[in-house]
């Protein structure tokens, strides 16, 4: 692809009941420059209906990776942001799709990066939601703001084009993180949390039958950071020696 970055962004459908949908984000991905589909358990695929609307985009869909669940889906990545129509219980980093677009940018030196869109009923789950740095959320009519699935990813990587354009500055928003080491991946941030929640209960500070949203909250706390591998090594041997001094006083 010739726009910086832009070959490092997944887009990740969850779910899709409808195959047309696949091919019109397909079409919609390409249009805009992007080239790496994800589907996690579509209902219907490959389909030739997918391949009827994804027209010349239909290079997409034999590339896609078919994935059985979002973890899976994104267990590579080091930046995961969701695209939802509606608001939380629990307020999450909301971006805009202009926002969205340029952290994506800045972050893909280094990083993958995932844009996870929800089913055409209903959406993406608080489950699955949780597992995203940021939500995206597209302005809209709000007496109707759920657009169709294809039209909301083509929102949404229509501003990832623009911002990577170079007159936009797309090739100095990568440069602005240079980092000198590399960012851990979904799947070592999920192994943490399991850790530091194993030893939150041995330590008696976390009780899971009554929760609190603890974990919720934590998720959070690190999630507004991006941890790198030196760093998540760190925390993993803090918690690792805590474990350990509990063993001995046994
Ligand atoms: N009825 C569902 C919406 C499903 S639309 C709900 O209430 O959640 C299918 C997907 O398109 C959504 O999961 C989301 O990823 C995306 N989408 C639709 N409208 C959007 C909007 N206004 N902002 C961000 N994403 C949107």
């Amino acid at each position: 692809m010739n726009e910086p970055g832009l070959g490092n962004i997944s887009i990740v459908l969850v779910n899709t009941s409808h195959p047309g949908n696949i091919g019109a984000s397909a079409r919609a991905m390409k249009n805009m420059g992007l080239s790496k589909l994800v589907l996690v358990r579509p209902k219907e695929f490959p389909s030739g209906v997918a391949t009827g609307r994804a027209a010349s985009a239909v290079d997409l869909l034999e590339q896609a990776r078919v994935v059985d669940s979002l973890g899976a889906a994104i267990a590579d990545s080091g930046l995961v942001i969701g695209a939802s129509a509606r608001s939380r219980r629990i307020p999450w980093p909301l971006l805009t799709p202009e926002q969205c677009a340029r952290q994506a940018l800045t972050e893909v030196t280094g990083n993958r990066v995932a844009l996870v869109f929800g089913r055409e009923d209903t959406g993406l789950s608080n489950e699955e939601l949780r597992l995203c740095h940021y939500h995206v959320r597209i302005p809209a009519n709000p007496g109707y703001s759920s657009l169709n699935l294809a039209a909301a990813v083509l929102v949404v990587c229509y501003e990832l084009h623009k911002a990577a354009l170079p007159e936009a500055g797309g090739e100095a928003a990568a440069a602005e993180r240079e980092w000198d080491r590399e960012m851990a991946t979904s799947e070592d941030v999920e192994r943490f949390y399991e850790h530091l929640e194993r030893v939150l209960v041995a330590v008696d500070f976390h009780d899971p039958k009554n929760p609190r949203q603890l974990m919720h909250r934590i998720r959070r706390l690190f999630g507004r950071t991006r941890i790198d591998v030196m760093e998540m090594n760190i925390l993993r041997g803090m918690l690792t020696h805590i474990e350990n001094n509990l063993t001995d006083r046994d």
